[in-house]
C-alpha cells in the first residue's frame, strides 16, 4: 500500500458550489482569448484551433486530458473524438450533470503525430494553473500518464496512482488511465471500469 492510499479521502474539503462571479467570467473570457491567440511555442503555428475547455464554469469535477487530437483540433473542443465518446460514457455512468463537470487538456494545441510535447507542456502550464484557479473544482481527474505528471510531478507511475485520490495542493486529485487505453484492450477496459467505480465512490463520499 502506498502512503497516498492510506490517506483518508474524507480529508478533502468540499467547497459550496457557487455561480461564477461576473469578474471571474470576464477573467475566463480574457484567458480564453489569450490561449486562442497564443504563439508562445511552435505548436501555436501548427494548430487549426486552440482547444480551451468544454463544460460548466463552476464545475465540481474537472477532467484533464493530455492534448487535442485531430478531431479536437478541427472542432476547437476537447474530447470530441473516440476517446471523448468513451469519456462521455464514463461521465454518464458517474451521473455527473452538465453543470457539474468540465473537460480540458494540459496542451491547448495539437502536437504533431499526437506525440505529447513536454517542452510545450511547460510553456502551456500557466494556462492550466489559471484555468484551475478560476474554475476552483473540488477534484481534478487526470486522464493518462502525461496529464498525471504535468499536474502532479511527484506522483508515482499512472498504473500505481490510478483509482485513488491524492492531494495536489488545495484541490483533490484523482488519477485515471486515459480513456483511449480502455478502447485498446480488455485488460485496460477492466482497469478503467474499476477505477471509475472508485471515482464514483469518492464523489459520493464527497457530495456537495
Ligand atoms: N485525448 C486527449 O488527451 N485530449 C483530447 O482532447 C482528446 C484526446
Amino acid at each position: 500500500m502506498t502512503p497516498s492510499s492510506k490517506r483518508s479521502t474524507r480529508a478533502f474539503r468540499t467547497p459550496t458550489r457557487r455561480a461564477i462571479l461576473p469578474s471571474s467570467r470576464r477573467a475566463w473570457e480574457r484567458l480564453s482569448a489569450e490561449i486562442h491567440s497564443c504563439r508562445k511555442c511552435p505548436l501555436g503555428s501548427l494548430r487549426t484551433h486552440a482547444v480551451v475547455y468544454r463544460g460548466s464554469l463552476s464545475p465540481r469535477v474537472v477532467f484533464i486530458g493530455e492534448a487535442p487530437g485531430a478531431e479536437e483540433d478541427r472542432a476547437g473542443i476537447p474530447f470530441v473524438g473516440r476517446s471523448g465518446r468513451e469519456l462521455d460514457r464514463a461521465l454518464g455512468a458517474l451521473g455527473l450533470s452538465d453543470t457539474e463537470f468540465g473537460v480540458l487538456n494540459v496542451l491547448k494545441c495539437r502536437p504533431p503525430q499526437n506525440r505529447f510535447d513536454r517542452s510545450a507542456a511547460r510553456t502551456c502550464r500557466p494556462y492550466l494553473d489559471r484555468q484551475l484557479a478560476l474554475l476552483r473544482p473540488m477534484v481534478v481527474v487526470t486522464l493518462g500518464a502525461h496529464a498525471l505528471s504535468a499536474v502532479d510531478p511527484s506522483a508515482p507511475p499512472v498504473l500505481e496512482a490510478a483509482g485513488r485520490a491524492r492531494t495536489a495542493g488545495p484541490i483533490a486529485h484523482f488519477p485515471l488511465i486515459h480513456p483511449a487505453a480502455a478502447l485498446r484492450s480488455r485488460r485496460w477496459r477492466e482497469r478503467w471500469e474499476t477505477d471509475l467505480n472508485a471515482l464514483a465512490r469518492f464523489l459520493a463520499d464527497h457530495a456537495a
